[in-house]
């Protein structure tokens, strides 16, 4: 369709990024250009809407730039789930495994409640790895999980298939998938 050419269209292949063979998905010129950062967030709040989702939950740190519009233009709350260590209230904290080693991820545990059904917006699907601490925090705070929401997903990580078990069901809708 029109909009995943102009979404396509503003991602850049940055090879060797950050690694050797790594081909990284770069949002960058999307951001730039309004007609297309404009066409995402309103495509990802259609979501929103559509899953009846009360709260965005972005994932730090390109899950904020494209969570926060998200969450003002469908009349929501925005909340950040946050690498360890960066917020300064009382907090829920979760683990998960990396390629090599760990990582750990937190939000403030006011945020989330029991009456909040949880959108969680992210650029990039990859391993799923993020995504599925995110939705562990989220349901582990008592909240409900209105689905995941991504620009793209890396579909030969097989993400969609880690996450699915923490999903339970919701959906994960990509607007791109390579
Ligand atoms: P995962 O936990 O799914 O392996 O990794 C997802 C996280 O890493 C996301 O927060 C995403 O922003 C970032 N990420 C992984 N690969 C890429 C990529 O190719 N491009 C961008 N923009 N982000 C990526």
């Amino acid at each position: 369709t029109d909009l995943k050419e102009l979404l396509l269209s503003r991602i850049r292949d940055v090879e060797d990024y950050p690694e050797q063979g790594v081909v990284f998905k770069d949002i960058t010129p999307l951001l730039a250009d309004p007609a297309a950062f404009t066409a995402l967030t309103d495509a990802l709040a259609e979501i929103a809407r559509r899953t009846g989702a009360t709260k965005i939950v972005g994932l730090e740190a390109r899950g904020f730039i494209l969570g926060a519009p998200v969450a003002v233009r469908a009349g929501l709350g925005f909340v950040p789930v946050r690498k360890a260590g960066k917020l300064p209230g009382a907090t829920l904290r979760q683990a998960y495994d990396l390629e090599y080693g760990s990582a750990e991820i937190e939000v403030h545990a006011e945020d989330l409640t029991a009456a909040d059904r949880i959108l969680v917006v992210d650029d990039v699907l990859a391993t799923g790895g993020t995504a599925e601490a995110s939705l562990q925090l989220i349901r582990r705070a008592g909240a409900q999980v209105a689905g995941v929401a991504v620009l793209m997903e890396l579909g030969f990580l097989a993400g969609r298939t880690r996450l699915a078990p923490a999903l339970d069901g919701a959906p994960l809708e990509a607007l791109l998938q390579v």
